[in-house]
């Protein structure tokens, strides 16, 4: 399995799980359409599936246009589904589904919506969190409350520390800035900040992150309790 990380819109990933073998392809979060026909025609890649961690349009864009296409099948969470377009295949909370050589279990992680959901590649170990986790960050609280995004980043916290982290927006110079603000003698966090600054001035990603890393670094993982959590996202709201 390969990752190819594609940028798409403003700030936005989406992600090409490729299987090598039979060149065939999930992709998380289709921003839009053009990023991805690109990629996978200029490569002869069969996409057979689309997976959605949320329902907001710099998430699933991409979906009518690369299913019209390529016939692929929609996965996405069960009580997401009338947000989710053309969405094919419901999942529930913890369910393992399995297509071609690709294996993932589904995780309802509710708090920027309440229909969120991360996809953990297990085999992998790598783990897709939309606008849940950001390296050095968190979404913001849009449908769901304080307690309920604190509980899924206790949940994401619980993954092997060697977990590859995928997020949804390249915010981790912005997220950084609040991070060392808080947090100035972590030096765990300066080296990382420096990697970040070294990735983004040669126009790379800084994905993945780790699991590891983020419980070193990222601010509002190291929240001892959600009303610590809550001051800070409030105050990160307003910077
Ligand atoms: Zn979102
Ligand atoms: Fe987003």
């Amino acid at each position: 399995m390969e990752i190819k990380i594609i940028k798409c819109l403003q700030d936005n990933y989406s992600y090409l799980l490729i299987d090598k073998k039979n060149n065939s392809a999930c992709v998380i979060d289709p921003s839009e359409s053009d990023p991805i026909i690109n990629y996978v025609e200029k490569n002869k890649i069969n996409l057979k599936f689309i997976l959605n961690t949320h329902h907001h349009f710099d998430h699933i864009g991409g979906n009518k246009d690369l299913k019209k296409k390529y016939k692929s099948k929609i996965i996405g969470f069960e009580k997401d589904k009338n947000r989710i377009p053309e969405i094919d295949i419901c999942l529930n909370d913890r369910d393992i589904w399995k297509g071609d050589n690709f294996e993932l279990k589904i995780y309802h992680i509710p708090g920027h919506t309440l229909g969120h959901v991360c996809y953990h590649f297990f085999k992998q170990n790598i783990l897709f969190t939309g606008d849940t986790l950001f390296s050095l960050g968190c979404g913001r609280i849009f449908e769901g409350t304080y307690n309920q995004m604190f509980s899924s980043l206790q949940l994401i916290k619980s993954f092997p520390l060697e977990t590859k982290i995928y997020c949804g927006h390249e915010y981790s110079l912005k997220n950084s800035e609040f991070c060392i603000n808080h947090d100035k003698k972590n030096s765990a966090l300066i080296k990382k900040i420096e990697l970040i600054k070294e990735a983004i001035n040669n126009g790379l990603p800084s994905m993945p992150s780790t699991i590891k890393e983020e419980l070193e670094c990222n601010i509002f993982l190291k929240a001892k309790d959600v009303d610590t959590f809550s001051k800070l996202r409030d105050l990160k709201d307003k910077s």
